[in-house]
C-alpha cells in the first residue's frame, strides 16, 4: 500500500455512514473538502441499518435524538412516537441522505479492512475487502461504539439446523416467530425489547439469562397531533437542556442526595421517576445515585420491589432481580411488559448460573440438566463494544506502528478524537469520548463540529499533518482514568468497563468511557481549540 506520488484521492476519507459519518461528511462538504465515506452495508444509518430485530427503538426521546443542525429539517421531519422505533429510525436516516444529496460521496459494500499511514507523503491509504485502495490526507473514523456483533463462546453453534440470527445482522425479511419454539440467549437492552415482541406470537419461548439486569419502564406511546406542534416549537429548549445535561439527555440528575431526604419523600420520588417516560431513573435520579453505594442500594431496592410485584412467581422474580451489581452501574434496559412476560404460560426462563448452556445441537440447545429444542434461536449477545470496531480494521500509524500494539496495554487517547502516533486519524465516538456514555447524537454534532473548525484551518492553512503530543494523550488519559474511578459502574463487569466472556482475554476491567460528563468535556475541546490546539501539532 504506497502512494508513491504523494498525491492522494481525497482530502478525507471517513469510514461509517451512521449517524456520525453522514453529518461528518455534510460539514466537510460545506468546507469544500473532497471527501468519500466508506460503508460496510448497503446503505446509510449505522445502527438503524443492522439491528432490524424487532422491538428495535430510541431509548432517547425521539425529538432529542435527530439532529439539530439543520432548521429545515427540524421543520420537515415528525416522529411518530416518544420513543421511535426502528424503521422510523432508519426513515430518517435516509430522509437525511435524500436532503443534503449524502449518497453521491458514499462506497456501499466498502468495508474497510485495513489503514496504513504514510510517513513519508502523509496520507493514508485504506484497504476494502473487495481490494480496492483508496487514498486521503485525513482519515476520520465514524465506526460507533457497536460496530462487531458479538456471538456466544458456546461449543457447536453451527451445527443448530433451525432458523439462527444475531439481533445486529438481522435479515432484511420478515422474520415470523409465529407459533414457533423461539430461544433468546442474553437479556441486555437488546434482549429486553426483542424479547417483549417475541413473547406475543411464540408457541413457546425461552430465554437463557445469565446475568439480570435492572430494567425501567419505557412509557412509550404516539406523539399527538397537538405534541407535534409544541415539538416543533421548543426545539431550541429540547436541544438547550439536552446540552446542558450530564450525559446529553433531556433528564439530568436531581440536586439532591438520595440520603439527605426522608424516606417516604425518597419513596415518592421513586414512585415518580418509575411512572416517567424514558431514561429520567436512571439520568434524572438524585445526584450521588451513581457514585455512593449507600444511595445505589435504595434504588436498587426500590426496583428490586417492582420486579417481585409485577413477576407472579416469587422464584421466577428472584431470578431476575440482579445480585452482582447495583442499579444504574450498567446500561439500564427500557422495557415494556417486560416483566409480565415471565406470567404467561408460553414463557420460560432458564438461569444459567444454575444450569450453564454445555453445547448448541442439531436440535437446540443443551444445558447442564436439560435439552431444549427449538425452531429458531436469537443470539442478542451484544457487540465487542467500543474498541471492537477498530480491531476489525489493521490500523497502522507512525513507523507502522499497529493500533492493537499501541492500545497493548489499555486504551489512551487525547480527547478521545486522537491517538499519539497515528497522525492526520480522528476518532468520532471514539473510547474515552464523551459520546460514547451520551444521547449519542447531541455528542456526535459537538465532534462533528469541532472537527470541522479544525479542517477549516486545515484548507485555510493548507495543513499536511496533524499529530497528537505524548504528553497531551498522557494527560487525557490520566484525567479520563480519574473520572472514572468515583463512578460506581467502574466497579461493575460490563460493557461500560470492556468486560466481555466470550471473548478471551478479556476478564480485567479497564476504561473506555468518559464519565467526566459532556458539559465539561465540550468545555475541554474548546479550550484546546482556543489555545491553537494546544496538545496537537499542526504542521
Ligand atoms: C439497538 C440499539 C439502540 C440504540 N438506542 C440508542 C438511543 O436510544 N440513544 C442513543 O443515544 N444511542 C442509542 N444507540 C447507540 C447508537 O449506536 C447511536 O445512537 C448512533 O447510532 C451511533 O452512530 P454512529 O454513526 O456513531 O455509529 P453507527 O450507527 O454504529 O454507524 C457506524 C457505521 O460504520 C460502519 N462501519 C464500521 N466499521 C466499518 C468498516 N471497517 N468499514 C466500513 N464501514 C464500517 C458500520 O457498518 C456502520 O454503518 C443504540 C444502539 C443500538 C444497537
Amino acid at each position: 500500500m504506497t502512494t508513491e506520488d504523494g498525491k492522494a484521492d481525497y482530502d478525507v476519507l471517513i469510514i461509517g455512514a451512521g449517524i456520525a459519518g453522514m453529518y461528518m461528511l455534510h460539514r466537510l462538504r460545506e468546507i469544500g473538502l473532497t471527501t468519500r465515506v466508506l460503508e460496510a452495508g448497503t446503505d446509510v444509518g449505522g445502527t438503524w441499518y443492522w439491528n432490524r430485530y424487532p422491538g428495535a427503538r430510541f431509548d432517547s426521546e425521539s425529538y432529542s435524538y435527530g439532529y439539530s443542525f439543520s432548521k429545515e429539517l427540524l421543520e420537515e421531519w415528525e416522529w411518530s412516537e416518544h420513543f421511535s422505533p426502528q424503521p422510523e429510525n432508519l426513515r430518517y436516516c435516509n430522509f437525511v441522505a435524500d436532503k443534503f444529496g449524502l449518497r453521491r460521496d458514499m462506497d456501499f459494500n466498502s468495508k474497510v479492512t485495513a489503514a496504513h499511514f504514510n510517513d513519508i507523503a502523509n496520507l493514508w491509504t485504506l484497504e476494502t475487502e473487495d481490494g480496492k485502495h483508496r487514498t486521503a490526507r485525513f482519515l476520520i473514523t465514524a465506526i460507533g461504539v457497536f460496530a462487531k456483533p458479538m456471538m456466544p463462546a458456546i461449543d457447536g453453534i453451527d451445527s443448530f439446523k433451525g432458523e439462527a440470527y444475531h439481533t445486529a445482522t438481522w435479515p432484511h425479511e420478515q422474520v415470523s416467530f409465529e407459533g414457533k419454539r423461539v430461544g433468546v440467549i442474553g437479556t441486555g437492552a437488546t434482549a429486553v425489547q426483542l424479547i417483549q415482541e417475541v413473547a406475543k406470537t411464540a408457541g413457546h419461548l425461552t430465554v437463557f439469562q445469565r446475568t439480570p439486569n435492572w430494567c425501567a419502564p419505557l412509557h412509550n406511546r404516539p406523539i399527538t397531533a397537538e405534541e407535534q406542534k409544541e415539538i416543533k416549537t421548543s426545539y431550541e429548549e429540547i436541544f438547550a437542556k439536552c446540552r446542558a445535561s450530564y450525559a446529553g439527555f433531556m433528564h439530568d440528575s436531581d440536586r439532591r442526595r438520595a440520603l439527605q431526604v426522608s424516606d417516604e419523600e425518597r419513596q415518592a420520588f421513586y414512585e415518580k421517576l418509575y411512572r416517567e417516560p424514558g431514561f429520567g431513573i436512571w439520568m434524572g435520579n438524585f445526584r450521588d445515585m451513581l457514585v455512593d453505594e449507600r444511595a445505589n442500594t435504595t434504588i436498587s431496592e426500590f426496583v428490586a420491589g417492582k420486579i417481585r410485584e409485577r413477576v407472579k412467581d416469587p422464584a421466577i422474580a428472584e431470578k431476575l432481580v440482579p445480585t452482582n451489581h447495583g442499579f444504574g452501574t450498567r446500561r439500564v434496559p427500557m422495557e415494556t411488559h417486560y416483566y409480565e412476560v415471565y406470567n404467561q404460560d408460553n414463557v420460560m426462563l432458564v438461569d444459567l448460573r444454575e444450569t450453564p448452556i454445555t453445547r448448541i445441537m442439531e436440535a437446540g440447545i443443551e444445558t447442564s440438566d436439560e435439552m431444549h429444542e427449538f425452531d429458531m434461536i436469537v443470539y442478542a449477545t451484544g457487540f465487542d463494544a467500543v474498541t471492537g470496531g477498530y480491531s476489525q480494521i489493521d490500523i497502522r500509524g507512525s513507523g507502522g506502528r499497529t493500533l492493537t500494539d499501541k492500545w497493548a496495554d489499555g486504551v489512551r487517547t487525547f480527547l478521545g478524537l486522537q491517538i499519539e502516533g497515528f497522525p492526520n486519524m480522528f476518532t468520532l465516538v471514539g473510547p474515552h469520548n464523551a459520546a460514547s456514555f451520551c444521547n449519542i447524537p447531541r455528542c456526535i454534532e459537538q465532534n462533528v463540529d469541532w472537527m470541522a473548525d479544525l479542517m477549516t484551518r486545515v484548507k485555510a492553512d493548507e495543513l499536511n499533518r496533524i499529530e497528537s503530543t505524548a504528553e497531551a494523550e498522557e494527560e487525557w488519559t490520566e484525567h479520563v482514568h480519574l473520572m472514572a474511578q468515583r463512578m460506581l459502574f467502574s466497579k461493575t463487569n460490563s460493557w461500560f468497563t470492556g468486560i466481555n466472556s466470550n471473548i478471551e482475554g478479556r476478564d480485567q476491567r479497564s476504561v473506555l468511557l468518559y464519565a467526566g460528563g459532556a458539559p465539561g468535556y465540550r468545555d475541554k475541546c474548546d479550550e484546546v481549540a482556543a489555545a491553537d490546539y494546544a496538545g496537537m501539532i499542526l504542521h
